[in-house]
């Protein structure tokens, strides 16, 4: 299927990208990988009539660890995401979340910006910002603001970016503890049918100092699980915990059929990925 007209444009700064975006109004979208966008164009579901590509900002392409805060700006790719030796170290749930997207060519192009600012709910990396407490810093022509990826997501392709806004930047704390990313999908580059993001953090007595969950494609929006998390941090991890907070997790979630499968299923393996994301955080932390 070919996508309508549309004219090119390729600016060379953030500033100038917010410019553009300006001028030209609601007719224009930004492109970062083009993996979600291109594809909406081709099947006429967008049919923006300006692209404003991203690609040639190189302030929006990198990776800094810096007083335990990690910054990865927007058009930094799935690739390099899996290739950084120091993202690895400060937070390996990133890679081990980023490999189980789609495949090579595919993480090659998408970018991180394009996947959390897209606001589909099968999208991977939204629930692991969610569950890192990351901010997303937002540029647009009234300067910059940051918010967070647990108060970003509204509704499916609905978020709290204006649409003069350009997402330049993800931020989130260096974390030190056991982590999982577990995802059930039908075939290798598919996306989710249940996942799961848990970080979990042992404290000096044994129980969980830090905990946070967070689920991918189980509701409209990607879900941070606070009663689920709070709930690990109070009873620490057993058996009977773990029972407790896969329950608190199964009473939020509203998956609906499609050709995934129909509801019930999927909300047995949510519930499977998240016991098993658990017990794997727990044992790494
Ligand atoms: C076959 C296939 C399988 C896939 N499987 C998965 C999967 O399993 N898991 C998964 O997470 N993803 C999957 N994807 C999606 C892929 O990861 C996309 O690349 C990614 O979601 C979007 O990133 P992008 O850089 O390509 O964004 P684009 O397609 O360029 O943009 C997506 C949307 O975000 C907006 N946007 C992009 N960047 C910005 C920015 N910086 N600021 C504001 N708005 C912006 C665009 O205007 C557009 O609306 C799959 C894609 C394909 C084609």
């Amino acid at each position: 299927m070919i996508p309508g007209r549309f004219e090119y444009h390729q600016p060379e700064s953030l500033d100038a990208a917010v410019g553009l975006l300006g001028k030209l109004g609601e007719d224009a979208r930004v492109i970062a990988g083009g993996h979600s966008l291109i594809p909406m164009m081709k099947l006429r579901l967008a049919m923006p009539e300006h692209l404003v590509d991203l690609k040639a900002i190189t302030d929006l392409k990198h990776i800094t660890v810096d007083g335990g805060v990690i910054s990865i700006g927007a058009m930094t790719t799935q690739a390099e995401l899996i290739g950084s030796a120091e993202l690895a170290l400060a937070a390996p749930i990133v890679k081990e979340t980023a490999l189980q997207i789609a495949d090579p060519q595919i993480r090659y192009q998408g970018t991180i910006g394009g996947n959390v600012a897209n606001g589909d709910p099968g999208n991977d990396m939204p629930a692991l910002m969610q569950c890192l407490d990351a901010s997303f810093v937002l540029q647009g022509p009234d300067g910059q603001r940051e918010v967070s990826a647990r108060e970003f997501y509204e509704a499916a392709y609905f978020t709290a970016r204006e649409d003069l806004e350009i997402l330049s930047a993800v931020k989130f704390a260096v974390c030190s503890g056991g982590y999982a990313y577990e995802k059930q999908k039908r075939k290798i580059g598919d996306y989710a049918t249940a996942a799961a993001a848990v970080l979990l953090t042992k404290g000096g007595d044994g129980g969980c100092s830090h905990a946070a969950i967070a689920l991918t494609n189980l509701a409209d929006t990607p879900l941070y699980c606070e009663e689920a998390s709070n709930s690990l941090m109070q009873s620490g991890v057993d058996a009977a915990s773990i029972d407790g907070a896969v329950a608190s997790c199964m009473s939020i979630i509203e998956p609906v059929e499609d050709n995934r499968g129909p509801a019930e299923f999927k909300k047995h393996a949510a519930s499977m990925v998240l016991r098993r994301a658990i017990e794997l955080a727990w044992s790494r932390a």
